[in-house]
């Protein structure tokens, strides 16, 4: 994530210069009030730079030491990362805080712990492109436990994450915690921010608009293949997998920051895809502890 989009700028700038000057020059013939073209110029810059202001006033100040401390023990990646590109890491954790919203539902309480949760995913996810920016407007909903379809959490639901497109990401806390403190290939906020990634460009099918074009034929012929390894019982990822190509998709993302080194051994194709669309290799600089897959008997995530 950058404070400042170069390309962004670019075009504020020049937006703002234009109707300024066009302003000015109308509004002088019409009425005799150049300044208004100012005002315009004015207007555009404020607007056009609200966003890049926000993200430096969320990052000027370095990141609490027990926030940077619980990076250190839950985000693997992070604790090999050479000093500049922690404080990179630690800069986008403060960003996506203070871009998500975050609201409890039914008592749940929305801890630092938490947000720091959903933030470590986008900061990980982003890390390797830093000109990439998750889609804007999406609130984080903590339920209290597993939910319905309904949002229902009256008793015991099939969700422990859930993400519309156009609407909010659904996040069962304990799923959430569970998902840093092991890593077994099961992190729920991985899998949904994996889907948010995917919703951008041509919709929910494990497809990410920010794969290159010219790769699109090749990801759907590897995805599909994976899917047929799935359902045959020859994958290393879990059978969830296979309901289709965007829960692959996910799943997959799941596998590669959690245990890079068990998918690549088990699917070199699919693993390296991976490191291309995110440009890093966490098996290279993880440091994965082996330990054995403890199992959660109920993560679902959609
Ligand atoms: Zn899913």
């Amino acid at each position: 994530m950058q404070i400042v989009r170069r390309s962004d700028f670019i075009v504020t700038i020049s937006l703002a210069t234009f109707l300024s000057g066009a302003t000015a020059v109308f509004m002088d013939r019409i009425l005799g009030i150049a300044w208004l073209g100012l005002l315009v110029g004015c207007i555009v810059l404020f607007f056009g730079t609200r966003r890049s202001f926000s993200r430096w006033r969320a990052t000027r100040e370095k990141l609490p030491s027990d926030s940077v401390n619980w990076l250190d023990r839950h985000v693997p990646l992070y604790s090999s990362l050479g000093e500049e590109q922690q404080l990179r890491f630690e800069r986008d954790v403060q960003i996506a805080m203070a871009e998500l919203r975050f609201e409890g539902v039914a008592g749940s309480e929305v801890t630092d712990e938490l947000k720091l949760a959903v933030a470590a995913g986008a900061a990980l996810l982003l890390h390797g492109r830093p000109d990439w920016d998750l889609p804007r407007g999406h609130t984080i909903l903590f339920y209290p436990r597993t939910f319905d379809e309904g949002y229902d959490i009256d008793t015991p639901g099939r969700f422990d994450g859930l993400i519309n497109s156009q609407g909010p990401i659904l996040l069962s806390v304990p799923a959430v915690i569970y998902g840093w403190q092991h890593e077994d290939g099961l992190n729920v906020v991985l899998h949904e921010l994996a889907h948010l990634l995917d919703f951008q460009g041509s919709g929910h099918d494990g497809l990410p608009a920010l794969l290159s074009p010219s790769s699109a034929d090749a990801w759907r012929h590897l995805v599909r293949e994976e899917i047929r390894k799935v359902k045959a019982g020859r994958s290393v990822l879990r059978p969830y997998a296979a309901t289709n190509s965007a829960e692959l998709f996910a799943v997959a993302v799941e596998l590669f920051f959690e245990q890079p080194q068990r998918l690549k051994e088990g699917h070199e194709k699919l693993f390296s895809a991976l490191v291309a669309l995110f440009n890093l290799d966490p098996s290279q600089s993880s440091g994965e502890r082996r330990e054995d897959a403890t199992t959660l008997q109920q993560v679902r995530a959609e």
